[in-house]
């Protein structure tokens, strides 16, 4: 076939999503697979957001409210930002593809760390734009190094924080002197995917950094309702930002782009605070665990501020990820990632944690690895 197609497009690599379970139990044959691979909530939904999602469905025919504005609201009040500076997307990997949109075009510049969240660098692809990778330094974002590539080309900065995979997080002295040395003309996106998990006292001050007086760049907050809400497969996701931003933003996405369901959940999901917190209690204690067990087993776990963690397993990563899909787990080999001997594991409740222990106790002892 002869295609009309760009080569800025052609040459997008699809982003490879972990595996899912239903896939591998048919590929091997075997079930009860257990995914501990994208940092997904496994203590599941709350129970509040479904039974809301149910009284919702024999309203499907109808299109949803275009502004979302019950969960607009909500979310600011949650938040502490007024409406007009909240703006919602299907996921928060939508705010990323809007953000894009409003502000890249084709040869301007975005930088972005690596390892990092990969669909940074693919909506800017889309985009034809430019993506400009700085390496971490010592597991963290190398804020000095991104300064110094700035040029008068550069539109936005992502910085996943915590980051994702190294789970590491910018202290506030950090982000300070960073933004302090920005010029106006950038925005600045924090990626707070996972900021749920982060002690509220090492947070950045993002509403102060939002409503930052004119001289100083742009900040924006994304967050998701994908992690410690529960609710991955639902797609929803907000940013946090100045209003005149939330205003171009506004223009470039769909006018039904957070579906009905994805509203009524959502809303619920921020009602129910025993689930939420449950589940930010959970993840602290698995975290505990699962990184004191897997030294005990000779492995290397690495600090984390998320609900997952790299472990260093000492040997080929991607060959341990092999074996252990043979026993029903699913974590994530690192190699893509510039680790090729670690995993990245997300943490699960006690039952699975032990799973995965047991399983990785037997890989390591089978592939002849550290002191397995
Ligand atoms: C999981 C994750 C997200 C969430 O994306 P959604 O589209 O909201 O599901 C965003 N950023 C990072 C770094 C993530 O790891």
């Amino acid at each position: 076939m002869q295609l009309p197609t760009p080569q800025h497009i052609a040459a997008i690599v699809p982003y490879p999503p972990g595996k899912p379970m239903d896939e591998l139990e048919r590929e091997y044959g075997i079930t009860n697979a257990i995914k501990l691979a994208s940092n997904e909530n496994s203590w599941g939904p709350s129970p509040k957001a479904v039974a809301a999602i149910e009284s919702m469905l024999h309203n499907l025919h109808r299109y949803p409210d275009g502004s979302s504005h019950y969960l607009t609201e909500a979310v600011a009040r949650w938040i502490g930002a007024s409406p007009e500076e909240i703006v919602l997307g299907n996921g928060s990997n939508e705010m990323i593809e809007f953000l894009v949109k409003a502000f890249v075009g084709t040869g301007d510049m975005v930088i972005t760390s690596h390892p990092s969240f990969l669909m940074y660098q693919k909506f800017v692809q889309v985009r034809g734009g430019v993506n400009v990778v700085i390496p971490l330094k010592d597991m963290r974002h190398d804020l000095d190094a991104i300064t110094s590539a700035i040029t008068d080309r550069t539109r936005l900065i992502f910085l996943d924080n915590p980051n994702n995979p190294t789970g590491t997080l910018i202290s506030k002295k950090q982000f300070d002197h960073f933004l302090a040395n920005l010029p106006e003309s950038v925005i600045v996106v924090i990626d707070e995917a996972y900021v749920d998990f982060v002690d509220p006292d090492q947070r950045l001050d993002i509403l102060g950094s939002i409503r930052n007086p004119d001289g100083i760049a742009a900040v924006v907050s994304l967050r998701t309702f994908s992690k410690a809400f529960g609710l991955a497969g639902l797609r929803v996701g907000f940013g946090v930002m100045h209003r005149e931003v939330a205003a171009l933003l506004h223009r470039v996405r769909q006018p039904f782009n957070v579906n009905l369901p994805a509203q009524a959940g959502a809303l619920a999901a921020l009602g129910d605070e025993e689930h939420y917190y449950a589940t930010l209690r959970g993840t602290a204690e698995g975290r505990t665990w699962l990184s004191k067990t897997v030294a005990g087993l000779g492995c290397r776990p690495y600090p984390s501020h998320t609900n997952f963690f790299l472990i260093d397993v000492s040997g080929s990563a991607t060959r341990l990820y092999e074996a252990m899909l043979h026993k029903g787990v699913i974590v994530r080999p690192m190699a893509a990632y510039g680790y090729p001997e670690c995993i990245r594991i997300t943490v699960g409740t006690a039952a699975e944690n032990q799973r995965f222990v047991t399983a990785l106790g037997e890989c390591l002892r089978d592939l002849g690895y550290g002191h397995g």
